[in-house]
């Protein structure tokens, strides 16, 4: 008997995706950060996103409102992952009958300011009871601005890599919730990401920009979805790597180094992108005069090898897959 945890969280999904047919009206059904629909002469973006206790959130570590939070900052960061602008989400949860209201409205005020941060704004869900654990199941919907959305595959050989923010703070943070250390910027970045919707929209309205995901899974192994969309390899340079001030203080405190969390880190729900070398100066220095994050060149694609390299090293697919180990 094949079981799930044999083949993994990715190898299942393109088993089930066999099941799935097709139709004129989907741009891109499987496979990418959100569906793509046609609707008239207007372009869709769909995700959801599932959040179970026990396996994304703690009850004993998170307050409500944050775990309502950082569930809808990954709906709502598919949607940036296209470049498109959300518009609405949808909730559906389900809870044990024990539950308490209150836990409920807070967690559900998180999910609303989240949403309300982007301009989008709740319209429905459905709710049922749950034998033990809460789970929360988040949609968000939205649109490409003028049909114009940026997958993750068309990276080209030689684009550049580039990574938005100062990824690893949301697994140093979680690191630090986890052995009670004391990092309240960190553990603020893991409880609250900010995903980038202007920034990717911005990156898509400019010539240049081949390819686009969030790091929810990490950076190696979001660049390596990057890669194997557009069949080609990446490679990952250490010394190019952004590293977050409080990232870098925390790692000499505990001494710990910093790279780890940003290399294999998920959550931090920032964006990597393939980049036209031609077109990256320009683009570089017009999202520095525009943002207050930085974009920084981290590495390359290249069709010599296929896999995600860092400073020429193989690495395995290092990341999250909720079946193994
Ligand atoms: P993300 O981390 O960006 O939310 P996932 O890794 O969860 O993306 O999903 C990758 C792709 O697989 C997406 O296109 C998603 O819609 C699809 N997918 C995941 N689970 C299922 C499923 N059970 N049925 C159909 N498609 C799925
Ligand atoms: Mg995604």
């Amino acid at each position: 008997v094949r079981r799930v945890r044999d083949i993994g969280e990715f190898a299942l999904i393109d088993a089930l995706a066999r099941f799935v047919p097709s139709s004129s009206l989907v741009i891109k059904g499987i496979g990418d950060d959100c569906a793509v629909l046609r609707m008239g002469d207007r372009v869709m973006l769909v995700s959801t996103d599932m959040f179970v206790e026990e396996v994304h959130f703690l009850r004993s570590h998170a307050a409500p409102e944050q775990i309502g939070w950082k569930a809808a900052a990954a709906g709502l960061s598919d949607i940036a992952a296209m470049g498109g602008m959300p518009l609405f989400g949808l909730v559906s949860l389900s809870a044990p009958a024990d539950e308490q209201v209150s836990f409920l409205e807070s967690m559900y005020q998180g999910i609303s300011a989240a949403f309300a941060a982007q301009g989008a704004v709740l319209v429905g869900g459905d709710t049922t009871r749950s034998p033990d654990r809460l789970v929360l199941d988040i949609v968000a919907i939205g649109e490409a601005i003028s049909g114009r959305y940026c997958t993750r595959a068309g990276a080209r050989p030689g684009d550049l890599l580039a990574v938005t923010g100062y990824p690893g703070q949301s697994a140093a943070g979680l690191h630090a919730i986890q052995n009670k250390m004391d990092a309240p910027q960190l553990v603020e970045r893991h409880y609250h990401p900010n995903p980038r919707v202007r920034e990717a929209q911005w990156l898509v309205a400019q010539g240049g920009l081949h390819a686009l995901i969030d790091v929810s899974d990490g950076l190696v192994q979001d660049t390596g979805h990057l890669a194997r969309a557009a069949g080609l390899g990446a490679q990952i340079e250490r010394k190019k790597l952004p590293v977050a001030a409080a990232l870098t203080e925390f790692g000499k405190k505990h001494g710990l180094q910093p790279h780890p969390f940003i290399l294999t880190g998920g959550e931090d729900y920032e964006l990597a992108l393939a980049l036209d070398p031609v077109r990256a100066d320009n683009i570089l220095e017009g999202f520095a005069g525009e943002f207050e994050i930085p974009l920084t060149v981290v590495g390359e694609f290249s069709d010599k090898w296929q896999e995600v390299r860092v400073d020429g090293e193989k690495v395995p697919r290092s990341g999250y897959d909720h079946f193994r180990a």
